[in-house]
């Protein structure tokens, strides 16, 4: 198997490459050459199979020679092993022919741990096998970085960086970074939004002499691994809820549109999806695009689901990429495009193709607030901010045969401020994150600063100690 650029202009690399790597070196995203499919009778074989089985049969159609299959098997079983629910990704039912998926129950109470848990065990075994040492630098809206801490705290050969928006992330977000006291994990405070903390490892990730000396490995949702390892619960529910024999839908709360392209990915292996719907919040660039056919950047708006935004969609230049049949030279151009004037027009084909498959739709913060109360009232169900998104927007859509699921993607413990306003009800953490108010943080406030940053890793980062 192997993956080539989204520009068209890097050199095709194997699943290990693109592991460590990340971003490809001309500034594109990496995709497999080809889809590898699951027949319908092995879909069905896996609604009687644990997720763990399921997660690593799927992603073995995408690792090659890479990774040996029983060992995936036992990362893919010892990444899900700590999970607070025995079924790691349950369905729980919320109506008529409605579903809610929740990929919270890992370590953090975001579904980031679902990649992150078995991403960290994957770059582990390269890296040892390779005999090299690696530095995360990642930026996070609040989830991802709790997530990559919490996955490689310790790791002897990983340090890990993760910049996050300074006062923008919930009480709880931050201090699930700040109080971890393993020497190789490193939180930073930046002086800015989600997209400036993203825009910084980007440029990072384009300074080829730090890039190296580091040896910088991004986590991000550009990470192929971790899409992939999210496309597993796609298969899951649907064979959970009678697929290949039954066609389901399903909700997506979107920021970087990782997520639910990984539903995209689902689908082109083969997997019967009827609707693939994005729920936004008030920072709807997505929802707009699919309403003008214009990408179009404006300004953050802070809303109550911090982990979606966003403005910018960084995997929305995958699907991109496969609405242009892989052009790599017309990818570059819409993406130069946004870089120097904050917009692109998609062209009309490649937009009515996109229609064809994905719908979107926005909830607003007070749709938001009575999602969550509709939830509670009608059901005794507790959703976090983000999750009632999704549920406001696919409330929308009329009831069919097709089943809806809704994907879940925090515990509302997460957010307990605005879950408690919604609905008067405060959800108390789970036994393990009881004390986090009483630990003590540990973090650094930088300027959004490139150089700063660069100069804070690279006398910290244990891969540039070693070669300097
Ligand atoms: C990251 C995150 C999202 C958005 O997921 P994307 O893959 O970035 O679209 C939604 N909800 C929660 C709770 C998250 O942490």
């Amino acid at each position: 198997m192997d993956y080539f650029s989204t520009r068209g202009r890097a050199p095709r690399l194997g699943f290990a490459d693109v592991l460590l790597g990340g971003l490809a070196p001309d500034g594109g995203l990496y995709l497999p050459s080809v889809w590898p499919t699951i027949s319908g009778a092995e879909i069905a074989a896996f609604a009687a199979m644990p997720y763990a089985d399921v997660a690593a049969d799927v992603v073995s159609r995408f690792t090659g020679d890479d990774i040996p299959g029983d060992l995936l098997l036992s990362m893919c079983r010892d990444a899900y092993a700590g999970f607070g629910h025995k079924a790691v990704a349950p369905l729980v039912q919320s109506g008529p022919n409605a579903w809610i998926l929740e990929l919270f129950h890992g370590p953090t109470l975001a579904f980031k741990d679902l990649a992150m848990q078995l991403l960290a065990r994957l770059m582990d075994h390269v890296l040892g096998a390779r005999g090299r040492r690696a530095t995360i630098v990642g930026a996070t809206s609040g989830d991802t970085g709790s997530a990559a801490i919490e996955a490689f705290r310790g790791s002897s050969k990983v340090d890990v960086f993760i910049l996050f928006p300074k006062g923008r992330t919930s009480e709880v977000q931050q201090r699930q970074m700040t109080t971890v006291a393993d020497e190789n994990v490193h939180a930073v405070a930046i002086e800015g939004s989600f997209d400036d903390c993203q825009a910084l490892v980007k440029a990072l990730f384009a300074r080829d002499r730090f890039r190296e000396r580091v040896a910088m490995a991004a986590i991000n949702s550009i990470n192929w691994a971790r899409i992939v390892a999210q496309t597993a619960y796609y298969f899951s529910a649907a064979a959970a809820l009678g697929a290949p024999g039954r066609k389901v839908s399903f909700t997506v709360p979107t920021g970087n549109f990782g997520d639910i392209f990984a539903g995209h990915v689902a689908r082109r292996m083969g997997l019967p999806i009827d609707r693939l719907v994005i729920a936004t919040n008030r920072n709807d660039i997505l929802a707009r695009t699919f309403a003008e056919g214009r990408y179009e950047v404006r300004g953050v708006v802070p809303t109550e689901s911090p982990s979606m935004d966003i403005q910018i969609s960084s995997n929305f230049e995958r699907l991109l990429s496969e609405a242009l049949d892989h052009d790599g030279a017309a990818v570059t151009r819409l993406m130069h495009g946004l870089a120097q004037s904050g917009a692109f027009t998609i062209p009309d084909g490649a937009m009515e193709r996109i229609r064809g498959e994905f719908s979107a739709d926005r909830a607003d913060e007070a749709e938001t607030a009575e999602a969550m109360a509709a939830a509670w009232n009608r059901s005794g169900y507790l959703a976090d901010p983000h999750t009632a998104v999704a549920l406001a927007v696919a409330g929308r859509i009329p009831v069919s045969d097709v089943p809806m699921v809704t994907l879940a993607t925090a515990n509302p413990a997460k957010f307990p401020a605005a879950v408690e306003e919604a609905t008067g009800v405060r959800p108390p953490l789970p036994a393990h994150l009881r004390d986090l108010f009483e630990r003590q943080e540990r973090y650094t406030v930088l300027a959004n600063d490139v150089r700063a940053l660069e100069h804070h890793i690279e006398a910290r980062a244990r891969a540039a100690t070693l070669e300097a």
